[in-house]
């Protein structure tokens, strides 16, 4: 039987030489691929309560879309600087060459609901972690963070790690 990692592609040299970019629409367009996923992303936390899936944009809107779904629980967009209509809190966080920000709605989440925080992958954790500040910022209660990919060599998931966090990873 094929795995996630099955369906996942790379593309070489997106979107700049030298890089190679793990392609998760191969896995979306499948049918089987985006159950199976969307299935394990949430296998760990089966029978725990969680108030809001939060996804971070782009690809995590539609694997949180999904979770949230499957879950009965509402959904909420981290998203990147200058998007969200309403009045929000900012997350500064560095790039390989400089600086990017995420938003969240200040009233999105509640202080002490539970949340689980989605993105397609991982990779140095400068997105994730962002948005997890966000999210210890309006003070929710973390659950986990998953993602379908972890590329180990950049470190994110000790990144998180060190800041507390459950990781969950469906391939490397
Ligand atoms: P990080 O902030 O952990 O360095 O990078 C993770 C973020 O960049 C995620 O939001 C992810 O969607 C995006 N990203 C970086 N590299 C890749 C890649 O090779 N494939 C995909 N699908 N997303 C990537």
């Amino acid at each position: 039987m094929k795995t996630v990692k099955d369906y996942i592609r790379t593309i070489v040299d997106f979107p700049h030489e030298g890089i190679l970019f793990r392609d998760v629409t191969t896995l979306f367009a499948d049918p089987r691929g985006m159950r199976m996923a969307i299935d394990q992303m949430l296998h760990p936390y089966a029978g725990q309560p969680i108030d809001k899936v939060v996804g971070l944009e782009a690809r995590g809107f539609i694997i949180g879309g999904a979770i949230a779904h499957q879950l009965g629980t509402g959904f909420v967009p981290v998203r990147k600087k200058g998007k969200l209509p309403g009045e929000t809190l900012s997350q500064a966080y560095t790039l390989e060459y400089g600086e990017a920000v995420v938003e969240m709605h200040t009233d999105a989440i509640q202080p002490g609901e539970r949340v689980l925080l989605v993105d397609d992958l991982l990779a140095t954790g400068g997105t994730a972690g962002a948005g997890i500040k966000l999210l210890e910022r309006v003070g929710a209660d973390i659950i986990g963070c998953a993602f379908i990919v972890d590329l180990p060599e950049l470190g994110g998931r000790k990144v998180l790690e060190d800041m507390g966090m459950d990781v969950h990873v469906l391939c490397e």
